[in-house]
């Protein structure tokens, strides 16, 4: 992919927070959203909760004026919304603000007694670290726009309100101020969003796939950048404790041949899904003490597996050599080391 002859370096909210998550999605969003993935319906739907919940929680504050957003462009927004505050609006809805080419549109805007408050509501039950980047990028235009901002606060669903009757919204939400933590975050924004100006102005930047693929989203462009990765990999393997990526770094990524360090801990739930793959089988269904023979390739030797029970002391097998797991009963199921120096 060639550098861009025309850069696009103007960014909406959203986009800073994908640029956030990484670099090369806001680039590809940029200029090749034909290798997006298709939006599933399961997506679609928690994208319509979202919108949902924030149009209940406008009875927060109840009688704003809207700003429209449906085939209005951006800079009208931008426009009906600072009429609005001349013409004496108290609250407003979706209002939109532009200061150095980065687009935001606020949930919730209410004029307080000593300025001005935004509320970004969240259809979650807590508070994550990508919200505070949120409300720091809104702050940031807000304040820039020359509007003064006296507070900012974070919106979310209150998950122990159990309705009786009729919906009080005022219960059905937790507000929690972040006002100092996002004036911090501030100056943080503002060099992220130069960082991703420069960025958009060369070629794709070579980012490998890894934990921010999906977090805190699941990135759009996984179909594209998680190309080689085949249907059963190491990411595949169920289970806590197994570093997948760092054995993704090493170049493991088949998950049949995951060649084990010297020492590596395995968990009962990572066995069980490697026997599962040999065998093909659900190994929840294999029968204590079976003995069956489990075959695969690692990428220094060939592996084969034998496992006669979990419960008990799983046995593996290299070549003729069979080795016997020890398994140390934990809080959270068993768990064996695997000692390759003495297969
Ligand atoms: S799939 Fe991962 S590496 Fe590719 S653009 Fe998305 S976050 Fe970046």
């Amino acid at each position: 992919m060639t550098i861009p002859a025309k850069p696009n370096t103007y960014l909406s909210k959203s986009q800073f927070i994908r640029g956030l998550q990484c670099h090369k999605s806001l680039y590809l969003h940029k200029y090749h959203p034909e290798l997006r993935d298709v939006i599933s319906e399961q997506q679609q739907k928690l994208f319509q909760t979202g919108i949902d919940v924030g149009k209940v929680a406008q009875d927060l504050f109840p009688g704003g004026v809207r700003i429209s957003f449906n085939s209005v462009p951006l800079t009208d927004q931008s426009r009906i919304t600072e009429d609005e505050i001349q013409k004496g609006a108290v609250t407003l809805y979706e209002a939109a603000f532009i200061f150095n080419d980065v687009f935001a549109k606020l949930d919730i805007l209410h004029r307080g007694y000593d300025g001005w408050e935004l509320y970004e509501v969240k259809a979650t039950t807590g508070v994550e670290d990508v919200h505070l980047d949120d409300i720091a990028l809104q702050y940031y235009v807000l304040s820039g726009s020359g509007l003064p901002v006296s507070r900012v606060f974070l919106v979310h669903l209150n998950n122990e309100y159990v309705r009786n009757g009729y919906l009080e919204v005022e219960r059905l939400f937790t507000i929690n101020d972040f006002t100092d933590t996002t004036k911090t975050k501030a100056s943080a924004v503002a060099a992220e969003i130069n960082r991703q100006r420069q960025m958009l102005k060369g070629s794709v930047p070579a980012i490998d796939i890894g934990e921010y693929c999906t977090n805190p989203y699941t990135c759009d462009f996984k179909g594209h950048c998680w190309q080689h990765i085949p249907k059963q990999s190491v990411f595949s393997i169920k289970g806590r404790g197994l570093r997948k990526f760092d054995l993704y770094r090493q170049g493991i990524i088949q998950k049949a041949p995951i060649k084990i360090g010297r020492e590596q801990r395995m968990q009962e739930s990572h066995m069980k899904s490697i026997a599962s793959y040999h065998s093909s089988e659900s190994c929840l269904d294999y029968p204590k003490g079976s003995g069956e023979a489990l075959t695969g390739e690692s990428t220094g030797a060939v592996l084969s597996s034998e496992i006669t029970s979990f419960e008990g002391r799983p046995r593996w097998m290299r070549g003729n050599a069979i080795l016997a797991v020890p398994l140390r009963r934990g809080a959270d199921g068993f768990s064996g080391v695997i000692d390759l120096q003495h297969v």
